[in-house]
């Protein structure tokens, strides 16, 4: 079966932000990476997942998760270009770690590809022209 690859964000509420909630996703056989973790104890959390899985396994660790209280976002957007706006500068693509944003060497347009994105927000604030919007405010 085809493994599926998500970017989720979680939200803990504080008397979560203890338990080892995170690391039981791999009972259901899912692979994980955190790209980014707000954790401070008696305070409500956020961490950014990158998971893969089936699909089923997919499921069954999400339904564990809202069972757990935390909720659960699933970004199918991490930043959102407005290509309108966009000057076609580059800066963004200085600061982006991943490589998840490039200039196409042909047309010299900016292209952006979601798989590679860490989610870390660094174009949003390096965009001259605010043409890239992040993906949740609220977790820069
Ligand atoms: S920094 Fe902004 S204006 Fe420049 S290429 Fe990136 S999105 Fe476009
Ligand atoms: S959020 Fe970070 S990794 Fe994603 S495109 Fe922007 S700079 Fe690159």
């Amino acid at each position: 079966m085809e493994n599926k690859r998500i970017k989720i964000g979680l939200t803990f509420p504080p008397e979560k932000t203890d338990k080892p909630v995170v690391t039981n996703l791999v009972k259901y056989g899912l692979t994980f990476n955190i790209l980014k973790a707000y954790i401070s104890p008696g305070k409500t959390g956020n961490i950014i997942l990158e998971i893969s899985g089936s699909d089923d396994n997919i499921r069954q660790s999400l339904a564990y998760l809202e069972a757990e209280g935390i909720v659960v976002k699933i970004y199918t957007d991490s930043v959102i270009h407005y290509e309108e706006k966009c000057m076609h500068c580059g800066a963004c693509t200085s600061v982006c770690p991943s490589g998840a944003l490039v200039m196409n060497k042909e047309t010299w347009e900016l292209e952006f590809n979601m798989d590679k994105c860490l989610l870390c927000g660094h174009c949003v604030r390096a965009c001259p022209a605010r043409a890239i919007k992040s993906f949740d405010e609220a977790i820069l």
